[in-house]
């Protein structure tokens, strides 16, 4: 923080510190009294509201029903499938006393739902008539996290959680695309994150799944952040509880499902995309307050102002755009000017006596691009299209820097370099022990099999051996 209270350590000095100021100083979050859990302040849980609503919309959409599951899941239904408890063990918050004494049967703090819902679906479907069953929660999830960061890793957070179930493998693959769709559109159309959709190689799979797939952003560190993941499950769940189903046949047979989840996360990348030396950027969608005026005056020519401002504000909420007054009578304009742009307000609207007597409003966007005067009478079609181009302009930008930071690679050199700031597209053997020897080299790890990229072949960009996947993979640093 800087000496008079406002401005954040600039990204090319320290990221992780630009990061941390970033989100406190804006107000979107505050420290739990928990280690690595966090408290979402209004500003925050309001981005997070918009985001929340979007993703209800879209998943409603595609035919889905929302249902909730208990929080307490008991220990022995996370041991039926022996990937699942593997994976998740080192995570789990267990409650083993309750009601004042010793329980017989430990309690998972829920880290994930796949098998208390796989538990309910076996009872739920019986015939091939039951499905598909499609089904999403949304609900909080603890994961003791021995490395916190807000938003990217916290010990409980807000997702939702899509469960289906299917009666062959190509109706649970197409789900498990469907799903990844969706969470590329959310990304690109309301978070204005340009997502790369593709595959995750096996040793970056969920644990239980036969395939994951994944949307993976670029931040503006150069760094790759998991955005959302989607899986086809095979039939591993429906075989440790038992969701069967009879066929036309009459034939009694395994069901086979997908689970896909987007959470909190998408907050800290909107943040890391966006966000520059002055602060959070926000798309107008996800915007808390997508135009802040600020009446600037004193006195009688003061109030005459402050009465313009509320009637403008008025307009523009009738036209459905988020607005709010800033009224702190203890503020310079100077002052709120600064407060606003740290808090990513996308367009602000200064309004003065001078500006009043001449009918107009001066406009000022979040990236600059020089202050506008805008007649007060077209004030609200005008906000509009610049609310849009500004959310059109932030994935372009976002676009540009991810491509201009991703190289495709033939050497380990150039791998490393690529790695150091973005994202490296190249051959690989496939082995996990080379993935592991490329991360303890350079901390990078493959980000997924891009599903777009033209088929090719080659030899690993880091031991020499015969490519696999068909294709280049993409590599980096993550979160
Ligand atoms: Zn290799």
């Amino acid at each position: 923080m800087t000496h008079d209270g406002l401005g954040v350590t600039p990204q090319g000095e320290d990221f992780s510190a630009w990061y941390n100021e970033v989100v406190y100083q804006a107000e979107l979050v505050d420290r739990g009294p928990v280690r690595g859990t966090m408290v979402m302040r209004p500003y925050g849980y309001r981005i997070w509201e918009l985001l929340q609503a979007d993703m209800d919309r879209r998943i409603k959409e595609t035919g889905h029903l929302n249902a909730y599951f208990p929080l307490l899941i008991p220990e022995s239904y996370l041991q039926r499938e022996a990937e699942h408890v593997a994976g998740f063990s080192p995570e789990l918050a267990v409650v083993t006393h309750a009601g004042g004494k010793d329980l017989d049967e430990p309690l998972i703090v829920r880290p994930t739902s796949e098998t208390i819902i796989g538990e309910m679906m076996a009872k739920w479907i019986s015939s091939y008539r039951d499905l598909p069953m499609l089904l999403n929660q949304w609900a909080n999830v603890v994961r003791w996290e021995l490395r916190p960061r807000t938003f990217l890793r916290t010990t409980e957070f807000i997702w939702q959680e899509g469960h289906t179930a299917h009666a062959d493998e190509a109706g649970a693959m197409a789900e498990t695309l469907l799903a990844l769709d969706l969470y590329a559109h959310v990304a690109r159309d309301v978070a204005a994150m340009p997502v790369v959709e593709g595959e995750k190689t096996p040793g970056e799979r969920f644990a239980g799944a036969r395939r994951t797939f994944t949307v993976e952003a670029m931040m503006r560190d150069g760094r790759a952040l998991q955005s959302g993941t989607s899986h086809y499950l095979g039939e591993n769940f429906a075989r440790a509880f038992s969701i069967r189903y009879s066929a036309q046949t009459g034939e009694q047979r395994f069901c086979h499902t997908s689970s896909w989840g987007m959470s909190t996360r998408m907050i800290g990348g909107v943040i890391m995309t966006h966000g520059d030396d002055k602060g959070l950027v926000l798309p107008p969608l996800l915007a808390p307050y997508q135009v802040v005026i600020v009446p600037i005056g004193r006195g009688s020519a003061g109030s005459a102002v402050l009465d313009a401002a509320r009637e403008l504000d008025g307009r523009l909420r009738r036209a459905g755009i988020r607005t709010h007054v800033d009224t702190r009578e203890h503020l310079t304009p100077g002052y709120k000017f600064n407060d606003w742009e740290l808090r990513g307000v996308p367009l602000r609207a200064e309004l003065g006596p001078r500006d009043l007597a001449e009918g107009s409003v001066v406009m000022s966007p979040r990236l600059g691009g020089g202050k506008v005067s805008v007649p007060l009478d077209s004030a609200v079609s005008r906000l509009e299209a610049e609310l849009a181009a500004f959310q059109a302009m932030l994935l372009e930008r976002a676009t540009a820097f991810r491509d201009a930071h991703t190289v495709e690679v033939s050497s380990w050199e150039e791998f490393t370099a690529a790695v150091g700031s973005g994202w490296a597209v190249a051959f690989h053997c496939g082995q996990a022990s080379c993935e592991d020897d490329i991360k303890a080299a350079t901390s990078a790890t493959p980000r997924c099999i891009p599903a777009e990229g033209d088929a090719a072949s080659g030899v690993c960009v880091r031991c020499d051996a015969p490519s696999a996947y068909g294709k280049r993979i993409i590599f980096g640093r993550s979160y």
